[in-house]
């Protein structure tokens, strides 16, 4: 059975709590291997088998899928039709990697410029949903995922979940990532059963001492096999377990964190505190180019999704540009990505041909610290800046960041050509202050101009130094 996903999503996520609830409890009997799909499981096999070839052979099936992908993208998508047509470049004369220099590479300004030209006209055959995602200065980018490109996501986190030792996919998962952004400021609550991805959700919006507790509690009893989440809530939890002495009972087969950077010290504190290993996954919301941490704690890029080139910037930092192979409903070919990358060709012991990254950067937030106590992790912050308040306004500005300068204060650079409505503004502090508290002064700052920044980040803080 094929599970349509981006349906399904779209279900969940625009039903009310009370039917929300009423999926999670008609949903619990079905196995995760159910749910997930026979799409998912073939190519989950296929990503088991594929990890033993030599690089060489993963090279071939990557220029093999890129021919494909050339071929729609000239047939069926009037912006790389025209851009060929301009450069008198025929399907044929891409072939190999090294020829997509011969394409230009796409920004997320050309995907909002040209947003309609850029998918494909036979795009419902590929069963895409509409995502969206923070662009690298918050101005949030719209675009379409294909069903199979998803389950090559899902398949090639798997992959990595079995790296770790997992053998199987009806496994128990605990969640520490931006799921309860909704319920903000109407429920207490430190965790619930989630009937879609059948995973115990955890509230990184509640992050001090007393809620922590409450989550120890009940980690306590469900024992989870395995443990995703962003690093830094991971992190609060854990330093909270250790300064409060609170004992685990449990110790999870593998912890998956995702989304920011994993500095040294907070995964060893993590990995001290639930006396296991992390496994740190890389990937964009767009899916175009995945990288994990083997069993060596080396990254291999996902080679069978995405081709991985590299630019160098105006710093002489590399960046990441990523074509991603299988969405074809909006195709991202020479994709800016924009992290910073340091490449690095290395025989890994586990053997595997998969290319290898020595580092990535670009994901560096701060955490927040509420007047209350609660410590919000840069992420965690910006799904609710996304999901919350750019969701909703009328004018989304070029430019966006937060400083929280002090306990109290958080100040908001914002650049925008067009002038944000009072509406938007009021939206905005309304919301920022239901996060942080009443009592933080949220300061506007109108920048008269789009600053140049090496590394983006959506929050910054003088408070914390975590
Ligand atoms: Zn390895």
């Amino acid at each position: 059975m094929r599970i349509p996903y981006a349906w399904g999503f779209k279900v969940y996520k625009n039903s009310p709590t009370w039917l929300q609830r009423v999926f999670d409890i008609a949903l619990k009997p079905i196995p995760r291997s159910v749910m997930l799909g026979s799409g998912f499981h073939e190519k989950l096999k296929f990503l088991r088998e594929s990890e033993k070839w030599e690089y060489y052979k993963l090279v071939e099936f990557q220029e093999k899928a890129l021919r494909k992908l050339i071929e729609h993208a000239y047939r069926n998508v009037p912006y790389y039709h025209r851009i060929m047509k301009e450069r008198n470049l025929h399907p044929s004369d891409i072939k190999k990697i090294e020829d997509l220099t011969k394409l230009p590479i796409l920004t997320k300004d050309d995907i909002r410029s040209n947003f309609s030209d850029i998918i494909a006209l036979n795009y419902k055959e590929f069963k895409p949903g509409l995502a969206y995602t923070s662009g690298s200065t918050g101005k949030p980018l719209e675009f379409y995922l294909d069903q199979q490109n998803r389950e090559w996501e899902y398949a090639s986190q798997w992959r990595q979940v079995f790296w770790g030792g997992i053998k199987d996919v009806n496994i128990k998962i605990a969640t520490f990532r931006g799921d309860f952004v909704f319920e903000y400021g109407k429920s207490d609550k430190v965790a619930r059963w989630h009937g879609l991805y059948k995973e115990m959700i955890f509230n990184s919006y509640l992050l001090d001492k007393e809620h922590i507790l409450k989550m120890v509690e009940i980690l306590n009893k469900f024992k989870p096999e395995l443990i995703k989440g962003y690093p830094h809530v991971l992190y609060i939890v854990s330093k909270t377990i250790e300064e409060e002495n609170l004992a685990l009972t449990f110790s999870p087969r593998v912890i998956q964190t995702s989304s920011e950077q994993l500095p040294s010290y907070m995964r060893e504190t993590i990995e001290m505190t639930f006396n296991t290993k992390i496994f740190d996954w890389y990937s964009q919301s767009e899916y175009v180019v995945s990288m994990g941490q083997c069993e060596y704690g080396t990254y291999h890029q996902t080679m069978e999704t995405g081709i991985m080139t590299l630019i160098e910037d105006e710093w002489g930092f590399e960046r990441l540009v990523g074509t991603g192979l299988w969405n074809y409903s909006m195709p991202f070919i020479n994709y800016v990505v924009g992290d910073i990358i340091e490449s690095e060709s290395i025989k890994c012991n586990c053997g595997r041909g998969l290319i290898t990254v020595k580092s990535l950067e670009g994901r560096i937030n701060d955490i927040v610290i509420t007047p209350s106590g609660k410590a919000i992790s840069g992420v965690a912050f910006d799904h609710y800046v996304k999901h919350r308040i750019l969701h909703y306004i009328s004018t989304i500005p070029e430019y966006l960041h937060f400083i929280q300068t002090k306990l109290d204060e958080l100040v908001v650079e914002i650049y925008s050509t067009k002038s944000l409505q009072e509406a938007d503004i009021n939206l905005l502090v309304k919301e920022l202050k239901l996060l942080l508290g009443n009592e933080v002064d949220i300061k506007i700052k109108y920048l008269d101009k789009l600053p140049k920044v090496k590394k983006w980040r959506i929050v910054e803080s003088k408070v914390s130094k975590i």
